[in-house]
């Protein structure tokens, strides 16, 4: 594990009771409020429930510097250097850059990055700025456009009036949708992915067209309208410095960088699909309610390590003959139930060395038929040797899925037929590493593992039987009757883990839905 930065355990108060707040500030290298609440807006940070008197660890401030750090391209070095500094006062689009944990948790049920599901896109220019006209805009605008077209296949066509699928606006401070613009510099502008695809420019900025580049206070509008249309196409953002969905403004924009090209024939190019309907929204709405209850206890250990026993989790894997349980940032790994290897847990990070360090959460892991280690966040993953280095970095794109699948939630290696189990909340594909090709017949539904309740958080082989895991739950299930044994669910931390079975759990061994 990494040293820690403070050896005591400070806290900085937001908010108010200025008295109640026992912070010790050694340094000048504390964030001040702004900054704290630059990194809660854009993804760094947690938000916190409660908005009184909550404190961030001077532990976790110097982790949430890192991750932004390493996203802006800088070294990731969890100090406020004067680099970093400057990146709070720089120019940027207003999109968060990191899904937040509990965004995270409510995204398992949706697919939050889609396409527009046509290749005929409307738009409208509501408004010119103050220092812009609006025929000027329309004719960058339809420049920008022309830029990202050929990579997903797209018609873009301009409307005069009536509703448009991509509706573009100046507008200032409070504009009516939640994000209020903060006047000149700073955030430029915003847009919302499809299906909203609002695009929103500050008009507090002075816009120009290829302002000189000493001209610092001009913001030049193209290079802006380039970046906001990959949002309202359904891309975020990018760590890639030389892409154009990197957060950060920078000119001249002269044409897409390949990551961005990647994404857009993720979200275009591949077989076409139709993209989230009516239906399957409806559905994951109604199974929402139904999650089971995630019961946290106060972490006001230093650490903030999740109490294994009375949590969620992320996911868990076997590998290599062991368990591996992962919450938020930590990995335990248990040699068999109930044992948990020493020095667990540990945070991921430094398991698995060269993972990103914007990566909060590990979605699903699994073993390869060759030994190799595959950890997937979003629509990437990256694969490990037998011995934990990193091999290489690769898109769930090459696991031959449809492009809107935005990440897999499980995937496992079946010991029965040695295929690949790719699962995405309630569909499921099998994929034979052996060949590299999709099995026919797939997708399929998930109620094809009859009495397994899903979306699952994990699937595992251990000791020749399937299990699966969902919420504080597991089943398991029988390969011969094709269907969950009949006396599960039954609680996971009582069964797997070394946690003393508590009147709390046991209502998680009722069959019935909380
Ligand atoms: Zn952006
Ligand atoms: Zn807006």
């Amino acid at each position: 594990m990494e040293p820690r930065k403070y050896v005591l355990l400070m806290s900085i108060v937001v908010g108010c009771s200025v008295a109640t707040a026992k912070t010790i500030f050694l340094e000048e290298d504390m964030p001040s409020i702004e900054e704290i609440s630059f990194m809660k807006k854009y993804g760094y940070l947690p938000e916190k429930q409660d908005d009184i008197d909550f404190a961030y660890t001077s532990h976790s401030i110097a982790e949430a510097l890192k991750k932004m750090q390493e996203f802006a391209g800088l070294s990731p070095t969890g100090h406020l250097d004067s680099e970093t500094r400057k990146l709070f006062k720089r120019k940027r689009c207003g999109v968060k850059d990191i899904e937040t944990k509990s965004a995270i948790h409510r995204r398992k049920r949706y697919i939050l990055q889609q396409g527009w599901g046509k290749k005929a896109i409307t738009y409208r220019i509501l408004n010119g700025s103050s220092t812009l006209e609006r025929a000027r805009v329309q004719s960058l605008m339809a420049t920008g456009l022309a830029v990202w077209a050929p990579h997903g296949g797209l018609r873009f066509e301009q409307l005069e009036r009536g509703k448009a699928d991509i509706q573009v606006s100046f507008a200032s401070k409070d504009h009516g949708d939640g994000f209020p613009f903060d006047g000149p510099g700073h955030v430029v502008a915003h847009a919302f992915p499809p299906p909203h695809g609002a695009m929103h420019f500050d008009d507090d900025e002075l816009w120009g067209d290829n302002p000189a580049e000493e001209d610092e206070d001009i913001t030049d509008f193209f290079a802006v309208a380039v970046h906001e249309i990959g949002h309202a196409l359904g891309l975020s953002h990018s760590n890639v410095k030389a892409s154009v969905m990197y957060p950060y403004y920078q000119v001249p924009v002269e044409k897409l960088h390949e990551d961005d090209i990647l994404g857009m024939q993720e979200l275009y190019l591949k077989e076409e699909i139709p993209s989230v309907s009516a239906e399957s929204t409806e559905r994951s709405v109604a199974s929402r309610s139904s999650l089971a209850p995630r019961p946290t206890l106060a972490d006001d250990d230093e650490n903030d390590v999740p109490d294994l026993c009375y949590t969620n989790y992320d996911t868990l894997q076997v590998i290599q003959g062991k368990i591996y349980v992962f919450e938020e940032e930590w990995v335990w790994v248990l040699t068999e139930r109930k044992q948990i290897l020493e020095g667990y847990p540990k945070r991921f990070h430094d398991v698995f060395i060269g993972l990103p360090k914007h990566i909060n959460v590990i979605r699903t892991i699994y073993e390869k038929q060759n030994g190799h280690i595959v950890v997937f966040s979003g629509r990437s993953f990256w694969e490990f040797s037998s011995r934990f280095r990193l091999v290489r970095r690769g898109r769930i794109s090459e696991y031959k899925i449809p492009p809107q699948i935005s990440e897999l939630t499980t995937v496992f290696l079946s010991n029965y037929n040695n295929k690949t189990y790719l699962i995405e909340y309630e569909r499921f594909w099998r994929f034979d590493e052996a060949t590299g090709k999709m099995d026919k017949g797939y997708p399929k539904e998930m109620s094809a593992w009859r009495q397994v309740p899903y979306p699952v958080d994990a699937a595992i082989i251990w000791k020749g039987d399937t299990y699966f895991f969902r919420g504080p739950r597991f089943w398991r299930f029988d390969n011969t009757l094709v269907r969950a044994h009949e006396y599960y669910p039954l609680p996971t931390a009582q069964i797997w883990f070394p946690c003393r079975p508590t009147p709390d759990m046991a209502r998680y061994v009722s069959n019935d839905e909380p």
